[in-house]
């Protein structure tokens, strides 16, 4: 007999990212569909994506379990998130910078206007049953691959030293970085979309700012997916971290600062 899964957890949680078999089960099927088919890009840019916690949770299956692609990783890499992102930054560059709109409403350019399709499967998943994984996988075993995070912390860790200075002052004050570790010098231009938006007042040089660096980041983005493709050459490290910044603005920056945490606290990844 299957035991249900507990529900999800709410979506806003994504400092500890373990995932349900059943968030998983839908990732996998979401990594699996067609992010390129005109109303599925529709809806993804009309939610920004994914929520924070599945934004960062479809990075994590698609580096976890994908196990075979060109490139020099061939495979653990975040193609279709890479994609998506770049087309989501790419977007919100050009709400954010060509609007002649009155500061005051400049914020809700930002604002989602779809849910987030994971959290409306999950919503929308019968509560009863086992549920088949897609092409008739085995969920749990696939759960318990991508909750041990081996593939995303090597990921996170390689990259940390050109992320770190991109991180949202916000979210680096929250998750308790340490002062002399947040590289102040553009702040405005990295808070995140989920602080813009709790911040409400978003003024016209801070939202052209944030545009220009989602564009800087969209065009590292660029040659990272090149390099998992047959055609690109490798990527640099900058160009490697690009996703993780491209995330990090979508959905915070909790994750990404809470692996690193416990990374030092652990010593070794596991
Ligand atoms: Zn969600
Ligand atoms: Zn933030």
């Amino acid at each position: 007999m299957a035991t249900p899964d507990p529900p999800p957890p709410a979506p806003a949680g994504t400092k500890d990212l373990r995932l349900t078999t059943e968030e998983v089960r839908q990732l996998w099927s979401f990594v699996h569909g067609d992010i390129m088919d005109p109303e599925m890009r529709r809806q993804l840019r009309a939610s920004y994506g994914l929520c924070p916690r599945h934004s960062w949770a479809y990075a994590v299956v698609e580096i976890e379990l994908w196990t075979y692609g060109p490139g020099a990783r061939g495979g653990h890499q975040p193609f279709d998130v890479a994609i998506l992102y770049k087309d989501l930054l790419e977007h919100a560059a050009t709400e954010l910078t060509r609007r002649r709109i009155l500061a005051a409403n400049l914020a809700s350019v930002l604002t989602a206007g779809a849910a987030c399709r994971i959290c409306e499967e999950l919503s929308a998943a019968a509560p009863s049953g086992a549920p088949v994984g897609y092409a008739g996988s085995d969920t749990a075993a696939l759960t318990e691959e991508a909750n041990r995070l081996t593939f995303t912390t090597a990921w996170l860790r390689q990259t940390e030293r050109v992320w770190r200075p991109w991180v949202c002052p916000v979210c680096a004050a929250e998750a308790g970085v340490p002062r002399d570790r947040q590289l102040t010098a553009d702040d405005a231009g990295r808070t995140c979309r989920p602080h813009l938006l709790a911040a409400r007042d978003l003024p016209r040089h801070t939202a052209d700012r944030v545009g220009a660096r989602l564009l800087e980041t969209a065009d590292l983005l660029g040659p990272l997916i090149e390099s998992m493709t047959d055609r690109g050459r490798p990527a640099t490290t900058e160009e490697d971290a690009s996703w993780v910044a491209a995330l990090g603005w979508f959905a915070g920056w909790a994750f990404p600062l809470a692996v690193h945490v416990s990374d030092e606290g652990a010593g070794t990844a596991t």
